[in-house]
């Protein structure tokens, strides 16, 4: 019997693409979005169903998931809806901040909750949460991301416990730069002029043609979502892509001191 994912954000980039992914290798797919009208590529899919979700909206939530699961059994519920703010922490609005925090952090929590009855009813389940290198890292000027993917990694660490006893499994992935909608009309630049200097200096390595141009494609990312699926191994993360990976990797050899020193240095010598 074939099994069925859960998407949050699968309107474009990696839920999108992973969307199309699990389809293409027989699962069915519950491909949730703020805007489902709007995703007549996906609708054509006939392993794939299109639900409302806005993470944000706590009612709508409680019955998505109802729908969802009246569909049939949900094997694994992949947490990716999410996006980015890049820029000083005194241009941020206390409402920009709320948006982050709901959206990365509470709406992952609230909608992990919601499913949690139906996995021990299964006795069997998957959460996969759409992390990132940012969630083990930390870059300049992108405090409010990290505060909330940050904030995930720790949480996952301790649900595994919890949940590793129900015989139900909690993971994250950790995707490094890639090309999605991530850097273009999603990501929230706020600016404030006593930053502008060194924010300019940052921006013109984040924008550059050629970090932009070395973005990995999406599907190396539903590649890995789709291993950590199915890979039976009882494993928390998951890097994506040689820019996470030896990041992580430069951060555990030089120790958090040094290799913020590094980024510093890198970002902001003059
Ligand atoms: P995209 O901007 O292409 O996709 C983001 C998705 O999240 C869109 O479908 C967007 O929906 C959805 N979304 C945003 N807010 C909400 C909300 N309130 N409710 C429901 N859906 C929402 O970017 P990515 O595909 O790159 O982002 C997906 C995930 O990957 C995020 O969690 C991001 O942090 C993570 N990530 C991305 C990296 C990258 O370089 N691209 C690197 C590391 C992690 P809508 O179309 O309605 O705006």
């Amino acid at each position: 019997m074939s099994k069925t994912i859960f998407i949050t954000g699968a309107s474009s980039g990696i839920g999108k693409a992973t969307a199309l992914f699990f389809a293409a290798k027989g699962w069915k797919v519950i491909a949730t979005m703020r805007k489902p009208e709007a995703a007549a590529d996906l609708a054509e899919n006939s392993n794939i169903t299109l639900l409302p979700l806005d993470v944000t909206n706590p009612e709508q939530m409680q019955k998505t998931v109802k729908r969802a699961q009246e569909l049939g059994q949900i094997d694994v519920v992949l947490n990716n809806a999410g996006y980015g703010t890049v820029g000083p922490l005194e241009g941020t609005s206390d409402v920009e901040l709320q948006q982050i925090i709901q959206t990365n952090f509470t709406g992952v929590i609230q909608l992990t909750k919601a499913f949690l009855p139906h996995f021990r009813e299964n006795k069997g389940g998957m959460f996969i949460t759409i992390s990132s290198i940012g969630g083990l890292v930390a870059y300049p000027f992108f405090s409010l991301y990290h505060a909330t993917k940050w904030a995930i990694e720790g949480w996952t660490e301790s649900m595994a416990f919890e949940l590793n006893q129900l015989g139900l499994q909690i993971k994250t992935v950790q995707p490094g730069p890639t090309k999605t909608d991530f850097v273009g009309r999603s990501l929230v630049v706020p600016e404030h002029p006593a930053y502008d200097e060194f924010f300019d200096n940052f921006k013109k390595i984040f924008f550059s043609d050629e970090v932009i141009g070395n973005l990995a494609p999406v599907e190396t990312v539903s590649e890995v979502i789709y291993e950590a699926a199915t890979d039976g191994k009882n494993q928390l993360r998951y890097l994506v892509g040689e820019v996470a990976n030896d990041d992580y990797k430069k951060r555990l050899e030089l120790g958090a001191e040094e290799f913020h020193q590094n980024l510093e240095k890198a970002f902001f010598s003059k």
